[in-house]
Protein backbone atom coordinates (compact mmCIF):
# COMPACT_ATOMS: atom_id res chain seq x y z
CA UNK A 1 0.00 0.00 0.00
CA UNK A 2 0.91 3.09 -0.58
CA UNK A 3 0.86 5.35 2.86
CA UNK A 4 0.27 9.03 3.26
CA UNK A 5 1.13 11.02 6.13
CA UNK A 6 -1.61 13.12 6.62
CA UNK A 7 -4.90 12.52 9.21
CA UNK A 8 -7.03 12.31 6.27
CA UNK A 9 -5.36 9.51 5.14
CA UNK A 10 -5.48 7.64 8.43
CA UNK A 11 -8.95 8.46 8.89
CA UNK A 12 -9.84 7.01 5.26
CA UNK A 13 -7.80 3.96 6.52
CA UNK A 14 -10.16 3.31 9.19
CA UNK A 15 -13.06 3.81 7.34
CA UNK A 16 -12.27 1.43 4.65
CA UNK A 17 -11.39 -1.23 7.72
CA UNK A 18 -13.55 -3.79 8.14
CA UNK A 19 -12.50 -4.49 11.59
CA UNK A 20 -12.49 -1.25 13.30
CA UNK A 21 -16.07 -1.53 15.08
CA UNK A 22 -14.14 -4.11 17.75
CA UNK A 23 -12.69 -1.13 18.80
CA UNK A 24 -15.70 -0.37 20.80
CA UNK A 25 -16.20 -3.26 22.46
CA UNK A 26 -13.21 -2.70 24.81
CA UNK A 27 -12.82 -0.06 27.81
CA UNK A 28 -9.92 2.43 26.89
CA UNK A 29 -8.17 3.58 30.22
CA UNK A 30 -9.16 7.22 31.66
CA UNK A 31 -6.56 9.31 33.68
CA UNK A 32 -7.72 12.38 34.89
CA UNK A 33 -10.69 12.00 32.50
CA UNK A 34 -9.09 12.02 29.40
CA UNK A 35 -9.10 9.10 27.47
CA UNK A 36 -5.85 7.49 26.36
CA UNK A 37 -4.34 6.63 23.12
CA UNK A 38 -3.02 2.47 24.17
CA UNK A 39 -0.47 1.39 22.73
CA UNK A 40 0.91 -1.30 25.56
CA UNK A 41 -1.57 -4.30 24.54
CA UNK A 42 2.10 -6.24 24.78
CA UNK A 43 1.95 -5.85 28.49
CA UNK A 44 -1.57 -5.69 29.05
CA UNK A 45 -4.36 -5.89 26.38
CA UNK A 46 -7.37 -3.67 27.46
CA UNK A 47 -10.70 -5.27 28.71
CA UNK A 48 -13.39 -6.20 26.75
CA UNK A 49 -16.35 -4.80 27.96
CA UNK A 50 -18.01 -8.37 27.69
CA UNK A 51 -15.57 -9.41 30.24
CA UNK A 52 -17.31 -7.91 33.49
CA UNK A 53 -20.86 -10.04 32.57
CA UNK A 54 -19.27 -13.58 31.80
CA UNK A 55 -17.05 -13.16 35.85
CA UNK A 56 -20.31 -11.95 37.31
CA UNK A 57 -22.25 -14.44 35.88
CA UNK A 58 -20.06 -16.92 37.87
CA UNK A 59 -20.11 -14.80 40.39
CA UNK A 60 -23.68 -14.90 40.71
CA UNK A 61 -23.67 -18.48 39.98
CA UNK A 62 -21.17 -19.31 43.36
CA UNK A 63 -23.60 -17.52 45.26
CA UNK A 64 -27.02 -19.07 43.98
CA UNK A 65 -25.72 -22.50 43.93
CA UNK A 66 -22.68 -23.09 45.64
CA UNK A 67 -21.15 -26.11 44.94
CA UNK A 68 -23.60 -27.09 42.48
CA UNK A 69 -22.19 -24.71 40.29
CA UNK A 70 -19.90 -27.29 39.41
CA UNK A 71 -22.61 -29.37 37.25
CA UNK A 72 -25.27 -25.84 36.07
CA UNK A 73 -26.24 -26.04 32.75
CA UNK A 74 -24.31 -23.18 31.55
CA UNK A 75 -20.66 -23.44 31.85
CA UNK A 76 -20.54 -25.79 34.31
CA UNK A 77 -17.44 -25.31 36.47
CA UNK A 78 -16.43 -29.16 36.26
CA UNK A 79 -15.78 -28.81 32.02
CA UNK A 80 -15.11 -25.09 32.50
CA UNK A 81 -11.38 -25.37 30.45
CA UNK A 82 -13.62 -27.22 27.64
CA UNK A 83 -15.50 -24.30 26.70
CA UNK A 84 -11.85 -22.65 25.81
CA UNK A 85 -10.48 -25.51 23.73
CA UNK A 86 -11.88 -25.48 20.05
CA UNK A 87 -11.48 -21.29 19.94
CA UNK A 88 -7.83 -22.39 21.58
CA UNK A 89 -7.04 -24.35 18.57
CA UNK A 90 -8.53 -22.29 16.42
CA UNK A 91 -6.36 -19.41 17.74
CA UNK A 92 -3.22 -21.18 17.84
CA UNK A 93 -3.67 -23.47 14.50
CA UNK A 94 -3.68 -26.74 16.47
CA UNK A 95 -6.00 -29.75 16.87
CA UNK A 96 -8.54 -29.43 19.60
CA UNK A 97 -7.01 -32.23 21.51
CA UNK A 98 -3.62 -30.64 21.69
CA UNK A 99 -4.59 -27.61 23.61
CA UNK A 100 -5.32 -26.86 27.05
CA UNK A 101 -5.56 -23.67 29.34
CA UNK A 102 -4.82 -23.64 32.46
CA UNK A 103 -2.16 -21.88 35.09
CA UNK A 104 -0.01 -19.62 34.50
CA UNK A 105 2.62 -18.93 31.93
CA UNK A 106 6.24 -19.90 33.88
CA UNK A 107 4.56 -22.64 35.64
CA UNK A 108 3.53 -24.69 32.06
CA UNK A 109 6.90 -23.70 31.11
CA UNK A 110 7.97 -25.89 34.31
CA UNK A 111 5.67 -28.47 33.01
CA UNK A 112 6.35 -28.98 29.96
CA UNK A 113 10.52 -29.10 30.83
CA UNK A 114 9.45 -31.69 32.89
CA UNK A 115 7.88 -33.80 29.70
CA UNK A 116 10.61 -32.53 26.92
CA UNK A 117 13.94 -31.87 28.83
CA UNK A 118 15.08 -35.12 29.63
CA UNK A 119 18.77 -34.67 28.85
CA UNK A 120 21.49 -37.40 29.01
CA UNK A 121 25.37 -37.15 29.95
CA UNK A 122 25.71 -36.75 26.13
CA UNK A 123 22.53 -34.75 25.18
CA UNK A 124 21.67 -32.07 27.48
CA UNK A 125 22.23 -28.76 25.98
CA UNK A 126 19.27 -26.20 25.49
CA UNK A 127 19.36 -23.50 22.53
CA UNK A 128 17.56 -20.55 23.25
CA UNK A 129 16.72 -16.79 22.07
CA UNK A 130 19.17 -13.44 22.24
CA UNK A 131 18.34 -11.90 25.24
CA UNK A 132 14.92 -13.59 26.22
CA UNK A 133 12.31 -12.89 29.04
CA UNK A 134 13.80 -12.85 32.13
CA UNK A 135 11.07 -15.27 33.45
CA UNK A 136 12.04 -17.91 30.66
CA UNK A 137 15.65 -17.24 31.30
CA UNK A 138 15.37 -18.45 35.15
CA UNK A 139 12.70 -21.58 34.21
CA UNK A 140 15.35 -22.95 31.64
CA UNK A 141 18.66 -22.03 34.09
CA UNK A 142 16.98 -23.70 37.29
CA UNK A 143 15.29 -26.67 35.14
CA UNK A 144 18.69 -27.41 33.90
CA UNK A 145 20.98 -27.37 37.55
CA UNK A 146 17.71 -29.27 38.87
CA UNK A 147 19.25 -32.07 36.03
CA UNK A 148 22.22 -31.72 37.59
CA UNK A 149 23.99 -29.69 34.43
CA UNK A 150 25.84 -26.71 34.50
CA UNK A 151 24.00 -23.44 32.75
CA UNK A 152 27.29 -22.24 31.72
CA UNK A 153 27.98 -25.05 29.45
CA UNK A 154 24.15 -26.47 28.59
CA UNK A 155 22.48 -23.09 28.11
CA UNK A 156 23.47 -21.63 24.48
CA UNK A 157 22.18 -18.62 24.22
CA UNK A 158 21.69 -17.12 20.67
CA UNK A 159 23.56 -13.47 19.65
CA UNK A 160 22.94 -11.32 16.40
CA UNK A 161 25.60 -11.00 14.12
CA UNK A 162 27.89 -7.84 15.03
CA UNK A 163 26.50 -4.76 14.49
CA UNK A 164 22.91 -6.74 14.11
CA UNK A 165 19.44 -6.30 16.36
CA UNK A 166 18.19 -9.44 14.59
CA UNK A 167 18.66 -13.19 14.32
CA UNK A 168 19.01 -14.54 10.94
CA UNK A 169 16.91 -17.91 10.51
CA UNK A 170 19.91 -19.14 8.83
CA UNK A 171 22.27 -18.62 11.55
CA UNK A 172 19.72 -19.80 14.41
CA UNK A 173 19.64 -23.43 11.73
CA UNK A 174 23.57 -23.06 11.69
CA UNK A 175 23.75 -22.99 15.79
CA UNK A 176 21.09 -26.08 15.76
CA UNK A 177 23.41 -28.06 13.30
CA UNK A 178 27.02 -26.80 15.13
CA UNK A 179 25.43 -28.25 18.45
CA UNK A 180 23.95 -31.16 16.76
CA UNK A 181 23.19 -34.75 18.86
CA UNK A 182 23.63 -32.68 22.31
CA UNK A 183 21.46 -30.49 21.48
CA UNK A 184 18.02 -31.59 23.95
CA UNK A 185 15.62 -28.87 23.09
CA UNK A 186 15.35 -25.71 21.28
CA UNK A 187 13.05 -23.28 23.43
CA UNK A 188 12.57 -19.94 22.39
CA UNK A 189 9.94 -17.10 22.51
CA UNK A 190 7.59 -17.28 19.17
CA UNK A 191 8.25 -13.25 18.96
CA UNK A 192 10.79 -12.12 21.16
CA UNK A 193 9.65 -9.24 23.67
CA UNK A 194 12.49 -6.56 23.42
CA UNK A 195 13.46 -6.64 19.95
CA UNK A 196 9.57 -7.33 18.66
CA UNK A 197 11.15 -10.54 16.02
CA UNK A 198 9.39 -12.80 15.03
CA UNK A 199 10.80 -16.31 14.68
CA UNK A 200 10.51 -18.98 12.16
CA UNK A 201 9.20 -21.34 13.62
CA UNK A 202 8.64 -23.96 11.20
CA UNK A 203 12.12 -23.80 10.14
CA UNK A 204 13.26 -23.71 13.48
CA UNK A 205 11.52 -27.04 14.33
CA UNK A 206 12.42 -29.00 11.58
CA UNK A 207 16.06 -28.31 12.08
CA UNK A 208 15.80 -29.33 16.00
CA UNK A 209 14.07 -32.15 14.97
CA UNK A 210 16.98 -33.16 12.20
CA UNK A 211 19.49 -33.38 14.82
CA UNK A 212 17.48 -35.37 16.91
CA UNK A 213 16.25 -32.16 19.29
CA UNK A 214 12.90 -31.21 20.36
CA UNK A 215 11.07 -27.42 19.66
CA UNK A 216 9.26 -25.46 22.18
CA UNK A 217 8.24 -21.90 21.92
CA UNK A 218 6.88 -19.42 24.16
CA UNK A 219 4.10 -17.78 22.99
CA UNK A 220 3.59 -14.81 25.00
CA UNK A 221 4.14 -12.35 22.34
CA UNK A 222 3.05 -14.27 19.89
CA UNK A 223 -0.57 -15.58 20.70
CA UNK A 224 -2.88 -13.20 19.85
CA UNK A 225 -0.70 -11.67 17.62
CA UNK A 226 0.37 -13.65 14.87
CA UNK A 227 -1.13 -16.33 12.66
CA UNK A 228 0.24 -19.33 14.23
CA UNK A 229 -0.02 -23.32 12.49
CA UNK A 230 1.42 -24.78 15.91
CA UNK A 231 0.28 -28.20 14.38
CA UNK A 232 1.48 -27.54 10.25
CA UNK A 233 4.95 -26.66 11.66
CA UNK A 234 5.33 -29.76 13.69
CA UNK A 235 5.80 -27.43 16.85
CA UNK A 236 6.68 -30.07 19.94
CA UNK A 237 5.19 -27.71 22.48
CA UNK A 238 4.31 -23.98 23.32
CA UNK A 239 2.81 -21.82 26.05
CA UNK A 240 1.48 -18.45 26.43
CA UNK A 241 0.05 -16.42 28.95
CA UNK A 242 -3.39 -14.94 28.00
CA UNK A 243 -3.23 -11.06 29.43
CA UNK A 244 -1.11 -9.87 26.49
CA UNK A 245 -2.58 -9.51 22.95
CA UNK A 246 -5.43 -12.03 24.57
CA UNK A 247 -7.20 -9.34 26.27
CA UNK A 248 -7.86 -11.78 29.37
CA UNK A 249 -6.71 -9.87 32.33
CA UNK A 250 -3.64 -9.24 34.99
CA UNK A 251 -2.39 -12.55 36.26
CA UNK A 252 -4.92 -14.31 33.43
CA UNK A 253 -4.66 -18.30 32.74
CA UNK A 254 -2.39 -19.50 30.17
CA UNK A 255 -2.58 -21.75 26.95
CA UNK A 256 -0.68 -24.68 26.75
CA UNK A 257 0.06 -26.65 23.20
CA UNK A 258 1.27 -30.07 22.91
CA UNK A 259 1.70 -32.00 19.59
CA UNK A 260 -0.40 -35.02 19.04
CA UNK A 261 2.50 -36.98 18.39
CA UNK A 262 3.40 -36.59 22.50
CA UNK A 263 -0.48 -36.35 23.51
CA UNK A 264 -0.68 -40.10 23.99
CA UNK A 265 3.50 -41.26 24.22
CA UNK A 266 3.48 -43.13 27.45
CA UNK A 267 6.99 -42.91 27.64
CA UNK A 268 6.70 -39.36 28.03
CA UNK A 269 7.03 -38.43 31.90
CA UNK A 270 4.57 -35.78 33.54
CA UNK A 271 3.67 -33.96 36.61
CA UNK A 272 -0.02 -35.52 37.16
CA UNK A 273 -2.39 -34.57 39.52
CA UNK A 274 -6.19 -35.27 39.56
CA UNK A 275 -7.79 -32.75 36.59
CA UNK A 276 -5.24 -34.73 34.13
CA UNK A 277 -7.35 -38.05 35.05
CA UNK A 278 -10.14 -39.25 32.45
CA UNK A 279 -13.29 -37.29 33.61
CA UNK A 280 -15.59 -40.65 33.41
CA UNK A 281 -13.23 -41.98 36.06
CA UNK A 282 -12.55 -38.76 38.13
CA UNK A 283 -14.06 -39.10 40.47
CA UNK A 284 -14.19 -42.26 41.42
CA UNK A 285 -11.05 -41.35 43.36
CA UNK A 286 -9.20 -44.46 41.92
CA UNK A 287 -5.70 -45.53 42.51
CA UNK A 288 -4.29 -45.18 39.50
CA UNK A 289 -4.18 -42.58 36.76
CA UNK A 290 -5.80 -42.77 33.89
CA UNK A 291 -5.01 -40.11 31.69
CA UNK A 292 -7.30 -38.10 29.42
CA UNK A 293 -5.97 -38.76 26.36
CA UNK A 294 -5.41 -35.11 24.96
CA UNK A 295 -3.33 -31.90 25.93
CA UNK A 296 -5.46 -32.32 29.01
CA UNK A 297 -3.73 -35.16 30.83
CA UNK A 298 -1.52 -32.06 31.92
CA UNK A 299 -3.99 -30.50 33.80
CA UNK A 300 -3.13 -30.61 37.69
CA UNK A 301 -5.91 -28.83 39.23
CA UNK A 302 -9.25 -28.12 38.64
CA UNK A 303 -10.41 -25.01 36.66
CA UNK A 304 -10.05 -21.27 37.87
CA UNK A 305 -12.99 -20.22 37.08
CA UNK A 306 -12.80 -16.62 37.54
CA UNK A 307 -9.79 -15.91 34.82
CA UNK A 308 -11.52 -18.28 32.71
CA UNK A 309 -14.69 -16.60 32.11
CA UNK A 310 -12.49 -13.70 31.53
CA UNK A 311 -10.85 -15.57 29.00
CA UNK A 312 -13.61 -16.87 27.22
CA UNK A 313 -15.02 -13.32 26.94
CA UNK A 314 -12.12 -12.60 24.97
CA UNK A 315 -11.75 -15.50 23.07
CA UNK A 316 -15.25 -15.13 21.38
CA UNK A 317 -13.86 -11.62 20.12
CA UNK A 318 -11.04 -13.45 18.70
CA UNK A 319 -13.02 -16.32 17.42
CA UNK A 320 -15.44 -13.28 15.67
CA UNK A 321 -12.57 -11.43 14.16
CA UNK A 322 -10.48 -14.09 12.68
CA UNK A 323 -6.97 -14.24 13.53
CA UNK A 324 -5.88 -14.20 10.13
CA UNK A 325 -8.16 -11.14 9.36
CA UNK A 326 -6.31 -9.09 12.53
CA UNK A 327 -3.33 -10.13 11.15
CA UNK A 328 -4.15 -8.82 7.94
CA UNK A 329 -5.18 -5.61 9.20
CA UNK A 330 -2.22 -5.35 12.02
CA UNK A 331 0.76 -6.04 8.82
CA UNK A 332 -1.00 -2.03 7.64
CA UNK A 333 -1.35 -0.88 10.89
CA UNK A 334 1.81 -1.21 11.87
CA UNK A 335 3.28 -0.85 8.34
CA UNK A 336 2.30 2.60 8.55
CA UNK A 337 3.44 3.09 11.93
CA UNK A 338 6.82 2.31 10.78
CA UNK A 339 5.91 4.61 7.46
CA UNK A 340 4.80 7.16 9.64
CA UNK A 341 8.18 6.96 11.75
CA UNK A 342 10.40 7.02 8.47
CA UNK A 343 9.08 9.97 7.41
CA UNK A 344 9.85 11.93 10.11
CA UNK A 345 13.33 11.29 9.30
CA UNK A 346 14.68 12.36 13.03
CA UNK A 347 18.23 11.49 13.59
CA UNK A 348 17.84 10.07 17.37
CA UNK A 349 15.18 7.51 16.36
CA UNK A 350 15.63 4.36 14.94
CA UNK A 351 13.86 0.96 14.60
CA UNK A 352 15.26 -2.45 16.55
CA UNK A 353 12.15 -4.60 14.98
CA UNK A 354 13.02 -6.24 11.74
CA UNK A 355 11.54 -4.62 8.42
CA UNK A 356 10.05 -7.02 6.62
CA UNK A 357 6.28 -7.82 8.30
CA UNK A 358 6.84 -11.91 8.58
CA UNK A 359 9.47 -11.31 10.90
CA UNK A 360 7.61 -9.53 12.81
CA UNK A 361 4.49 -9.00 15.38
CA UNK A 362 2.61 -5.97 15.82
CA UNK A 363 5.06 -4.20 17.85
CA UNK A 364 7.85 -1.66 16.94
CA UNK A 365 10.70 -1.10 19.21
CA UNK A 366 11.43 2.26 19.12
CA UNK A 367 15.60 3.16 20.17
CA UNK A 368 15.71 7.01 21.15
CA UNK A 369 19.07 7.25 21.70
CA UNK A 370 19.81 10.52 23.14
CA UNK A 371 16.37 11.47 24.37
CA UNK A 372 14.11 8.47 25.04
CA UNK A 373 13.24 8.84 28.30
CA UNK A 374 11.97 12.70 27.85
CA UNK A 375 10.35 11.17 24.70
CA UNK A 376 8.53 8.70 26.38
CA UNK A 377 7.34 11.36 29.26
CA UNK A 378 6.40 13.42 26.84
CA UNK A 379 3.97 11.03 24.89
CA UNK A 380 2.76 9.88 28.51
CA UNK A 381 1.56 13.61 29.09
CA UNK A 382 -0.22 13.72 26.00
CA UNK A 383 -2.21 10.95 26.71
CA UNK A 384 -0.33 8.18 25.00
CA UNK A 385 0.59 5.14 26.51
CA UNK A 386 3.95 3.49 25.16
CA UNK A 387 6.42 1.17 27.20
CA UNK A 388 9.95 2.24 28.31
CA UNK A 389 12.88 -0.08 28.69
CA UNK A 390 15.85 0.84 29.66
CA UNK A 391 18.13 2.09 28.39
CA UNK A 392 16.64 3.54 24.93
CA UNK A 393 13.42 1.57 23.74
CA UNK A 394 10.15 2.67 23.80
CA UNK A 395 8.44 -0.37 22.68
CA UNK A 396 4.91 0.28 21.26
CA UNK A 397 2.20 -2.03 19.54
CA UNK A 398 -0.63 -0.96 17.45
CA UNK A 399 -3.01 -4.06 18.16
CA UNK A 400 -5.27 -4.30 14.94
CA UNK A 401 -8.21 -5.39 17.25
CA UNK A 402 -8.45 -1.90 19.24
CA UNK A 403 -5.84 0.49 17.73
CA UNK A 404 -6.93 2.64 14.96
CA UNK A 405 -4.73 4.24 11.52
CA UNK A 406 -5.42 7.27 13.59
CA UNK A 407 -4.06 6.29 16.62
CA UNK A 408 -1.02 5.12 14.89
CA UNK A 409 -0.79 8.72 13.35
CA UNK A 410 -1.44 10.39 16.54
CA UNK A 411 1.19 8.83 17.84
CA UNK A 412 3.61 9.65 15.05
CA UNK A 413 2.64 13.31 15.23
CA UNK A 414 2.96 13.63 19.16
CA UNK A 415 6.65 12.09 18.39
CA UNK A 416 7.24 14.62 15.43
CA UNK A 417 5.92 17.49 17.50
CA UNK A 418 8.45 16.69 20.24
CA UNK A 419 11.41 16.69 18.33
CA UNK A 420 10.90 19.68 16.16
CA UNK A 421 9.54 21.70 19.21
C1 LIG B 1 5.15 -11.85 29.79
C2 LIG B 1 6.09 -12.97 29.67
C3 LIG B 1 6.28 -13.86 30.75
C4 LIG B 1 5.58 -13.66 32.07
O1 LIG B 1 5.41 -14.87 32.75
P1 LIG B 1 4.21 -15.12 33.78
O2 LIG B 1 4.44 -16.49 34.24
O3 LIG B 1 2.93 -14.93 33.02
O4 LIG B 1 4.32 -14.10 34.86
C5 LIG B 1 7.16 -14.92 30.56
N1 LIG B 1 7.80 -15.10 29.38
C6 LIG B 1 7.64 -14.26 28.33
C7 LIG B 1 8.35 -14.51 27.05
C8 LIG B 1 6.79 -13.16 28.46
O5 LIG B 1 6.65 -12.32 27.45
Amino acid sequence: MKYENTKEFAKKLDKQDELADYRKQFHFPKIKGKKQIYFCGNSLGLQPKSVKKAVNDELDAWAELGVEGHFKKNFDWFGYHHYLTAMTARLVGAKNKEVVVMNNLTTNLHLMMVSFYRPTKTRFKILMEYNPFPSDRYALESQIRFHGFDPATALIELKPKKGKNNLYTDDIVSTINEHGDSLELVMMGGVNFYTGQAFEMDKIAEAAHRVGALAGFDLAHAAGNLHLQLNKWNVDFAVWCTYKYLNSGPGGTSGVYINEKHVTDKTIPRFEGWWGNNEKTRFLMQKNFDPTPTAEAWQLSNAQILPMAAHRASLEIFDKAGIKNLRKKSVLLTGYLEYLLNDLAISDISILTPKHPDHRGCQLSIVAKKQGKKLHSYLTKNHIIADWREPDVIRVAPVPLYNSFADVWELANCIGKFYNS
